[in-house]
């Protein structure tokens, strides 16, 4: 197995993750398996009880992890399905070994983060790495060098340099070369950083330098004396107009080769071009489609970064371009007529979300693109107010609502299940991660879908009430998305679009292979 450690220096916020994810990419462009782990150092067990408003968006596998937003990334960009087990935290380390400490595992030792911690992350990395089948793994340690949380994962990765062949492991480390006024590229920060770094016994291979512009030959010889690493190995990570052009760019400075040579990874004789076909389809989209995002985190893109991805994906799939326009759900609680506002977009999202805050806002929203025909997308919340707005407004259920944000409604006609009720661990009150549905023949979802049953990813607790189905599917709307008696879908039909989805669409749409909701949403706009 062969690994790549990638390492981020100077400040937070340099692209690690699209870094680490674009070098991946390169590699399966070459033929190799790659996968690919997250080390978050924080101490939560998993994402799911963050905020996406301090975090950004809550990442789903396959499996139900609830992981951080850069294991979105890497699927898209890899275009493979991770695990749970590729979100390494603080948490999990410790819960894992102190429940070993507790059942006497350790016959009497006293237990330390050298070796207990630093030997439970080291297992837990190859055993990842092994499962995957993959021949490189990518490392990508969170935070900055030199945070304390991070210190016991960088100990660990720096004794696997002593435990491995040399040329299994790369270190990677990315920083930061700004310009001070007179547009001088300053190497003081990466120097630093390095510096930090070797303070810790890790010495980089590799220096990836974000900077505004391509970095001069003086800056490259600079960092390659100061640093100590070849000059071929520093590598200029200059600004892209889209991160999807960033393998293309990292492939261009050598970041590929200097990897294969350093890791002994020879040519397999293959190589993919799909990546940068895409890139060349994403520069000729002709025509413009502009889409409104009725939702609650609208000033914080990361917050619904999978949606974003999946709008673009399918729009170059559609060779169109798009303009997203983020609206608060509240202004139209405020100021209900500027709901008539939304007349200006050619498709309505309403995305994901938990709480009652914009709920009403979002409901109007609804209503507006119901009766004046605009394309509708709803996503899991905004596929439950889609139903509450129905069976209000259309099925003659006033008050409708969820027992989410209301106890005494008259018609729950969202409601948890029975079997989810009382569940105290934060971490284990919803329905997580891939459901399959059935789809109904003739319907818009088994159209879209071009297939009899799917399998998507989920996360929510609440759904739609059994019932109340046949009263509401009385007045036209259509539950043409089931598992058993769970609606996973609602449509209704003889709108130009209007589709909603209990599960999470967003989670497997990728680059070059758009989810299909989100590519039939595109495309009933361009009609
Ligand atoms: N709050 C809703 C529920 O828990 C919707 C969740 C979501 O949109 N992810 O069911």
């Amino acid at each position: 197995m062969k690994y790549i450690i990638v390492t981020g220096g100077v400040m937070s916020g340099l692209g690690k993750g699209i870094t680490t994810a674009s070098i991946g990419r390169n590699l399966k462009n070459k033929g190799y398996k790659v996968t690919a782990i997250k080390i978050d150092p924080y101490i939560n067990i998993d994402a799911g009880t963050m905020s996406p408003f301090q975090h950004g968006e809550v990442f789903v596998l396959k499996d139900g992890g609830e992981v951080d937003l850069d294991l979105g990334n890497y699927e898209r960009f890899l275009d493979t399905e991770l695990t749970r087990e590729h979100n390494l935290t603080t948490g999990k380390v410790y819960e894992s070994v102190i429940s070993k400490e507790r059942r006497g595992e350790y016959l009497g030792k006293t237990v330390q983060i050298i070796p207990h911690i630093t030997n439970e992350i080291k297992e837990r990395i190859r055993r990842v790495a092994a499962k995957s089948g993959a021949d490189v793994c990518l490392i990508e340690v969170g935070g900055t060098v030199g945070d304390i949380e991070s210190m016991p994962f960088l100990e660990a990765v720096r004794q696997m340099y002593r435990e491995e062949p040399k040329e299994n492991l790369a270190f990677v480390h990315v920083t930061l070369v700004p310009m001070d006024p007179q547009g001088d590229q300053k190497t003081k920060p990466t120097q630093h950083s390095v510096k930090e770094l070797r303070e810790l016994g890790l010495k980089p291979n590799i220096i990836v330098t974000r900077c505004p512009e391509p970095l001069l030959e003086g800056t490259i010889s600079k960092i390659s004396l100061f640093c100590d690493v070849s000059e071929e190995a520093v590598i200029s990570a200059h600004d892209a107009d889209d991160i999807y052009e960033v393998p293309l760019m990292l492939e261009k400075e050598g970041l590929t080769d200097f990897l294969m040579k350093h890791l002994e990874l020879t040519s397999t004789g293959s190589e993919d071009k799909s990546w940068s076909k895409m890139v060349d389809r994403m520069h000729h989209l002709k025509g413009d489609v502009k889409i409104g995002i009725v939702g609650k985190y609208t000033h914080l893109e990361d917050s619904y970064l999978s949606i974003s991805a999946s709008i673009k994906h399918a729009s170059i799939e559609c060779g169109v371009n798009y303009e997203v326009c983020w609206i608060n759900a509240e202004t139209f609680e405020d100021h209900p007529e500027m709901v008539s506002s939304l007349s200006e977009y050619d498709g309505i999202l309403v995305p994901g979300g938990f709480g009652e805050r914009g709920t009403e806002g979002k409901i109007r929203a609804i209503q507006y693109a119901r009766e004046n025909d605009i394309p509708y997308l709803g996503l899991c919340l905004g596929m439950q107010l889609s139903v509450i707005e129905f069976a209000r407004n259309v099925a003659g259920l006033e008050g409708a609502n969820s027992s989410e944000f209301d106890e005494n409604t008259p018609y729950p006609v969202i409601d948890i299940l029975p079997e989810q009720e009382n569940v105290v661990d934060m971490g284990a009150t919803m329905r997580l991660g891939d459901y399959d549905a059935a789809l109904r023949p003739g319907s818009l979802a088994e159209k879209i879908y071009g297939q009899s049953s799917i399998v998507e990813r989920h996360r929510h607790r609440y759904e739609v009430n059994p019932n109340y189905v046949e009263k509401i599917e009385a007045k036209g709307m259509v539950f043409s998305g089931k598992n058993r008696n769970r609606m996973e879908i609602a449509e209704i039909p003889g709108k130009k679009f209007f589709f909603a989805s209990q599960f999470h669409p967003e989670f497997k749409s990728r680059p070059g292979r758009p989810s299909p909701p989100f590519k039939a949403f595109i495309e009933s706009m361009i009609k």
